[in-house]
């Protein structure tokens, strides 16, 4: 399954806000409310979202502010900004603090759908390779946790899956073990991490590839990492 991408939506005009937040449920988004910037910042601080809509207008600390201050701590979330008519100067300040996109009040929820996707693709590779894609010769089903190749099916673990697809979603480019464990098992390297990685990566190249000693679909860079060469 598809996780649903988790969206913070701060916004102190309450229809603005219900709007927005019926429409994005609406569309299977995870939606979490922020009536000001403080209350912004203190749920900022504690969860992951994948995307934020940040109203620039808000009490207590403006959108701007927020934005620059998230940058400045690291913070990576994509940000939309949602601006008024006339705010064409904050506008442009906006993409300076750090904001991935803006959109001008009034805007139709589908304009805003559009940008929202656009965000999300561009900044998670994962989310425009999909559930079914192509990967070397196979077919893949990541919601079935299935690969076929010439309709011979194999089944493929939860964490198999979440490789391919970060292979997919990245290709001809050499990814480390230390990109690929902290990518599929969200730590940092160790040398249990070095072995593990390895330990997956031999498993996988058993079921996907035609001969794991040659592998052609995902190939040592030896010194460097592995990379997916999707020309096939
Ligand atoms: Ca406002």
């Amino acid at each position: 399954m598809e996780p649903k991408a988790s969206i913070l939506v701060v916004e102190d005009e309450e229809n603005i806000r219900t709007a927005l937040t019926d429409f994005l449920e609406f569309h299977d988004f995870k939606v979490t409310e922020a009536v000001d910037g403080l209350e912004a910042e203190r749920i900022v601080a504690k969860k992951d979202f994948d995307l934020i809509l940040l109203d620039l207008m808000l009490p207590k600390i403006s959108g701007e502010q927020l934005c620059t201050k998230w940058r400045r701590d690291g913070l990576q979330t994509p940000v939309i900004m949602l601006t008024a008519k006339g705010q064409e100067k904050e506008k442009v300040t906006g993409l300076n603090l750090g904001a991935d996109d803006y959109i001008t009040k009034p805007f139709s929820l589908e304009e805003l759908l559009a940008r929202i996707n656009a965000v999300l693709r561009r900044t998670d590779p994962a989310r425009a390779v999909g559930q079914n894609f192509k990967f070397g010769d196979l077919d893949v089903d990541i919601a079935a946790l299935k690969i076929k190749r010439k309709g011979k099916e194999v089944e493929i673990t939860r964490r198999e899956a979440q490789i391919i697809r970060y292979f997919a979603a990245n290709p001809n480019r050499v990814i480390s073990r230390e990109e690929l464990y902290k990518e599929v098992w969200n730590d940092t390297m160790t040398d249990l991490g070095t072995r593990t990685t390895d330990m997956h990566i031999a498993k996988l190249r058993s079921k996907i590839e035609k001969n794991s000693a040659d592998p052609q679909i995902i190939k040592t860079v030896r010194g460097a990492g592995y990379k997916y060469e999707n020309d096939l």
